[in-house]
């Protein structure tokens, strides 16, 4: 089965699209940022594609809205026996109150949130996610080296933010990389995968067939890692 890809940003919204030998055009929104994909039939092309997504642009929404509203639902409370994900492996959360600082580390499967007495679950939202910042620093220089060397770039300036609906993004101008903090809690190679993504817009704004044959020709398996990081679609719609 022969499929190319492409990447196009419609009305603000970025949407994946790989054409396949397929009779109908399926759109999907994929959790946890609600990532838009389509699997298009090979006869369509670019703005064909581009039409379908806008005429399907409040479904989009609805879906978004919908994982949003699962999200909040589902926020922890940061109890013990909790499962909570840490570079894509699920560990079990301990929360263990004592006197002193607040203090987080893994012991085997295990996820140990030492807190003082008392603590909010807020607060120890707050902790973990001071720790999760934390994780990420430990590792970004190092990946950032990396491939300053691979692609003979330099990287003036970085940061971790939380964002809504992007892993990662770049300015153009400053140079500047965000990484979003949700990427600790998923397997390092998305990690990594964003990292490569991001500075290739050095060299390519655009989501273009040179952007991805930079990609390809840099990261060849940045597919599965994207995949990866993307997981399994919340909402499914398929038409003619
Ligand atoms: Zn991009």
């Amino acid at each position: 089965m022969s499929t190319t890809n492409a990447y196009l940003s419609v009305r603000g919204i970025d949407v994946d699209v790989v054409y396949k030998d397929i009779k109908h055009l399926h759109i999907g929104v994929y959790p946890p940022l609600g990532r838009v994909r389509v699997a298009a039939p090979m006869r369509l092309d670019d703005d064909q594609v581009r039409l379908a997504v806008i005429q399907r642009l409040s479904w989009i929404k609805h879906q978004r809205d919908k994982l949003r509203a699962a999200e909040r639902q589902s926020e922890r409370e940061m109890v013990t026996g909790e499962s909570h994900y840490i570079w894509g492996i699920r560990r079990r959360l301990t929360v263990i109150e004592r006197p002193g600082r607040a203090h987080v580390e893994i012991d085997g499967a295990r996820l140990l949130l030492y807190t003082p007495p008392g603590t909010s679950a807020d607060k120890r939202r707050e902790y973990l996610d001071h720790w999760y910042r934390e994780q990420l620093r430990q590792v970004i220089p190092d990946l950032i080296s990396k491939w300053e060397r691979e692609l003979g770039v330099n990287v003036p300036q970085w940061t971790i933010r939380r964002m809504k609906t992007k892993w990662g993004s770049c300015n153009r101008e400053t140079r500047h990389l965000w990484f979003n903090v949700e990427l600790a809690k998923k397997h390092p190679d998305g990690l990594e995968y964003i990292t490569v993504h991001e500075m290739m817009h050095y060299f390519e704004r655009h989501h273009d067939e040179r952007f991805t044959a930079l990609m390809d020709r840099h990261l060849p398996d940045w597919r599965h890692r994207r995949g990866q990081l993307n997981e399994a679609p919340l909402g499914h719609e398929s038409w003619d």
